[in-house]
C-alpha cells in the first residue's frame, strides 16, 4: 500500500505493444527454488548489455508506434495499490516527477521521460524482437522501458508476501535507471566490458540499482506535480526490506548458487546480492547522483553513500 490513494493515473503515460507472440508465455513450472530464482534473474536481466547482445544490435527498428494503453481499471493511487499493472504506470509517473526535478538540479542535464510499454507475449523494439522470457527491460535505441504485466502478476502470485509493492516498484525504477544512464551518455559502458565482478556491465547494473534507491529517497517526500502530496506514503522499514529482498534475489552469486550450487564471479553481469543491496541503499540514503558513481568506485562492496 505504498501509494497515496488520491494520486491520479495519467491515461496517456504508457503504450501497449506486442500481442500473442511466437515466443508465447514463459512457462513457470515445478516450483523449484532454483527456477523461481531464475525467473527473478530474468526480471532484471534483460538490460542494455544482455539485450543488445541477444538481439545483435540495431538490426530491427520496426518499433510499433503503440497506442495509449493504460488499463481502464487504473485511475488512482488506490488502484495502483491494488493492481500491479496500475502500479507500473503510477511508478513511472513518480519516477518522472523525481527525475524531472533532480536530474537538472544535480547534473544540469534535462530529463526527457522514457517511453513505457506494457506488452504481453512478445514485442518489437528498437533493440529487436523480445518475448516475455527476457523479463522487464530497457532498450536504449528507442528510449523505452518494456514490462510484461502478466510477468509481474506471476511474480506476485509466486512470491506473495515476499514480493511487496516496493519490490516491484524497484524493478520499474531500475529500468528507468538505465534510461537515466542513456540520458547521461553512459549506455555504452557495459558493452565494452560485459562480464566479471569489476566489469562495466556490473557497474552499470549497480548504478541502476543506486538510481532506483535515489528515486525511493524522494518518492515519499516530493509533492506530485500540481499537488501537495507525494506519490508515495512514507516508506516504512518493511517497504525498504521488500526492495532489498528483490535486490538480493537477483544478485549474481545468489542466482548462480541456486542454479548450479557454485559461484563464479568471472561470469557476473549484475553484481552480487550484497552489492546490489548496498548500492540501492547508497542512492536511497543520500538521494544523490554522485553517490551512484559505480564507475569510479574502487570497492564495489563499499559505496560512497554508505561511508
Ligand atoms: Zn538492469
Amino acid at each position: 500500500m505504498t501509494f497515496n490513494e488520491g494520486m491520479q493515473i495519467d491515461p496517456g503515460r504508457v503504450s501497449s505493444g506486442g500481442g500473442p507472440g511466437r515466443g508465447g508465455k514463459i512457462a513457470l513450472g515445478g516450483g523449484a527454488g532454483g527456477l523461481i530464482v531464475l525467473v527473478l534473474a530474468l526480471l532484471l536481466g534483460g538490460d542494455p548489455g544482455s539485450l543488445l547482445g541477444e538481439f545483435t544490435g540495431a538490426e530491427s527498428t520496426a518499433t510499433q508506434p503503440g497506442s495509449a494503453a493504460v488499463p481502464s481499471h487504473c485511475k488512482t493511487g488506490a488502484d495502483a495499490n491494488r493492481y500491479v499493472d496500475c502500479r507500473v504506470v503510477l511508478t513511472a509517473q513518480s519516477l518522472d516527477a523525481v527525475w524531472g526535478a533532480e536530474l537538472p538540479q544535480q547534473t544540469g542535464r534535462s530529463y526527457v521521460p522514457p517511453k513505457v510499454t506494457l506488452f504481453s507475449g512478445a514485442v518489437s523494439t528498437g533493440c529487436g524482437r523480445a518475448t516475455s522470457e527476457v523479463g522487464p527491460f530497457y532498450c536504449p535505441a528507442d528510449h523505452t522501458a518494456y514490462f510484461d504485466t502478466s510477468f509481474f502478476q506471476e511474480l506476485v502470485d509466486k512470491f506473495g508476501a515476499s514480493g511487496g509493492p516496493l519490490a516491484q516498484e524497484y524493478v520499474v525504477a531500475h529500468e528507468v535507471g538505465h534510461h537515466i544512464q542513456n540520458l547521461l551518455g553512459d549506455s555504452g559502458r557495459a558493452q565494452r566490458d560485459p562480464k566479471g565482478p569489476q566489469s562495466g556491465s556490473v557497474r552499470m547494473e549497480l548504478q541502476a540499482d543506486c538510481y532506483a534507491g535515489l528515486w525511493a529517497h524522494y518518492a515519499d517526500k516530493l509533492p506530485a506535480p500540481g499537488g501537495t502530496q507525494p506519490f508515495l506514503k512514507p516508506l516504512s522499514d518493511s517497504d525498504v526490506q521488500d526492495a532489498l529482498s528483490a535486490a538480493a534475489a537477483v544478485g549474481d552469486d545468489h542466482i548462480q548458487k541456486s542454479a548450479t550450487g557454485r559461484v563464479n564471479p568471472e561470469s557476473w553481469t549484475h553484481g552480487s546480492s550484497a552489492e546490489r543491496q548496498k548500492w540501492f541503499l547508497s542512492g536511497y540514503r543520500t538521494g544523490q547522483v554522485k553517490a551512484c558513481d559505480t564507475f569510479n568506485a574502487s570497492d564495489l562492496g563499499n559505496p560512497s553513500g554508505l561511508r
